[in-house]
């Protein structure tokens, strides 16, 4: 998130905006805010990507600035940073988490068997009875 703000400030608001500093006040102010959201979101470490987060905790400005960030400097992460881009997109195919309230929706409904497998299954290789 900070690497992909660095990316969006230079290239938006170029250095005079920032003062010297790595961000300019704005980008500051919404680096800020995501890591306090980030602090208090519920999935904690196994948070998924934003994108996919059920859980939308971004208010809805900061939301749309996040979306620009994200457009604008997405691709640029992959020449930047690309670990940090690969990272981010594996983390994006990972499986949510289930959320409380899904977990206990699963609890609650009957667990549906997996289809019976009709094929038989592979005979098992004996070994050969010993000649004599
Ligand atoms: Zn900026």
């Amino acid at each position: 998130m900070a690497a992909m703000l660095h990316i969006w400030c230079d290239a938006q608001h170029g250095a005079a905006a920032r003062g010297g500093r790595p961000l300019c006040e704005a980008c500051e102010e919404l680096l800020a805010y995501a890591r306090q959201r980030l602090a208090h979101c519920p999935f904690g470490p196994a948070k998924p990507t934003c994108a996919r987060c059920p859980v939308h905790c971004y208010g809805r400005r900061q939301r749309q600035a996040v979306r620009e960030v994200m457009r604008c400097a997405g691709p640029r992460m992959l020449a930047r940073h690309p670990w940090l881009a690969i990272a981010h997109l594996l983390d994006g195919r990972r499986a949510l988490p289930p959320s409380p309230r899904a977990r206990r929706a699963a609890q609650a409904a009957p667990r549906a068997l997996p289809p019976a497998c009709d094929a038989p299954a592979a005979p098992e290789q004996s070994p050969r009875p010993p000649a004599g």
